[in-house]
């Protein structure tokens, strides 16, 4: 066929507090600060990413920051779980650390842990043998956190959302809930309680990786083809992208590899300061003025 996508690309979700969700997933988990930005669709907010090094594919966390909103209700239509892979025999060292900074934890399995961020997202972190080596800043190398491992989709039409991922995604079945994708994570589809709504803790929509435009251009045609409502591509600077919703209600996006976070700083200091699209430039001084602080 030829065609596939490669597999998670970013997972956006929603903070209440971009102070503590920064402090979480920099100081906490470790994860490098990659992008000090606006929502582009909401230029008087923070859009806040969080990866490796680079901010590659696969690895990237991104949040709104709506400060002070209410929290959203867990149920269908929604992405849940988002699940990172730690190296092999790193499970104990993080149950030690969450404690040590009063996060619960549920330690129940061995391999992994699972726990909540700041806003009530869940989160999981599985052991997983990779040759990757996650980015070891703050957490040291042999546990630092590699990539994603992969996220839980609570659909509405379980059989409908499996479909799309099997047969227009090209993800490998691997049981009756369970889809593997190339990049070796696990997409889990269940239906679970009655339909949640959006707020703080909740995943916003989650993206997947295409390689370049061209792709991206066969992967919405076959979406058409497959009578899924998809938007025209939108620059989103770092990546280009699309959106639809899959049948199970959850927002998706695909986006493409490149360019990446380099293409309006320099790798070594990425996250310092303020990045605005160019068209927003113009309004720095009032967007400045506007946004919480963040450390
Ligand atoms: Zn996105």
């Amino acid at each position: 066929m030829g065609r596939k996508i490669r597999g998670l690309h970013h997972i956006t979700g929603i903070t209440a507090d971009v102070k503590k969700n920064k402090g979480f997933y920099t100081d906490v988990l470790g994860l490098r600060f990659l992008k000090k930005t606006i929502n582009q669709d909401d230029p008087g907010t923070y859009h806040l990413y969080y990866g490796d090094y680079e901010g590659s594919a696969g690895h990237i966390m991104t949040f709104f920051g709506y400060e002070g909103s209410r929290r959203g209700r867990k149920g269908t239509g929604q992405t849940t779980r988002v699940t990172y892979y730690i190296p092999l025999n790193s499970a104990d060292y993080w149950k030690k650390r969450l404690k040590e900074k009063n996060i619960s934890i549920d330690e129940t399995n061995k391999d992994r842990v699972i726990f909540q961020d700041p806003d009530g997202l869940e989160l999981e972190l599985l052991e997983k043998e990779l040759s990757l080596k996650g980015w070891a800043e703050i957490i040291p190398e042999k546990y630092a956190i590699t990539k994603f491992g992969g996220v839980t989709i609570n659909s509405e039409n379980p059989e409908e959302t499996k479909a799309m991922l099997e047969n227009i995604f090209g993800f490998k079945k691997i049981n009756d809930e369970d889809y593997e994708t190339e990049q070796k994570e696990i997409i889990r589809v269940k239906k679970i309680g009655s339909p949640g709504s959006i707020g703080a803790g909740s995943i916003h929509h989650v993206a997947w990786t295409t390689d370049n435009p061209e792709t991206q251009i066969k992967d919405r045609e076959a979406l058409l083809e497959n009578d899924v409502q998809v938007t025209e591509v939108v620059e989103r600077m770092y990546f280009k992208s699309i959106y639809f919703r899959e049948p199970g209600h959850s927002l998706f996006e695909i986006a493409t590899n490149g360019p990446g976070f380099t293409v309006d700083e320099p790798v070594e200091t990425l996250g310092e300061k303020l990045v605005l699209p160019p068209w927003y430039e113009h309004l720095r001084e009032r967007i400045e003025k506007h946004l919480p602080e963040l450390s």
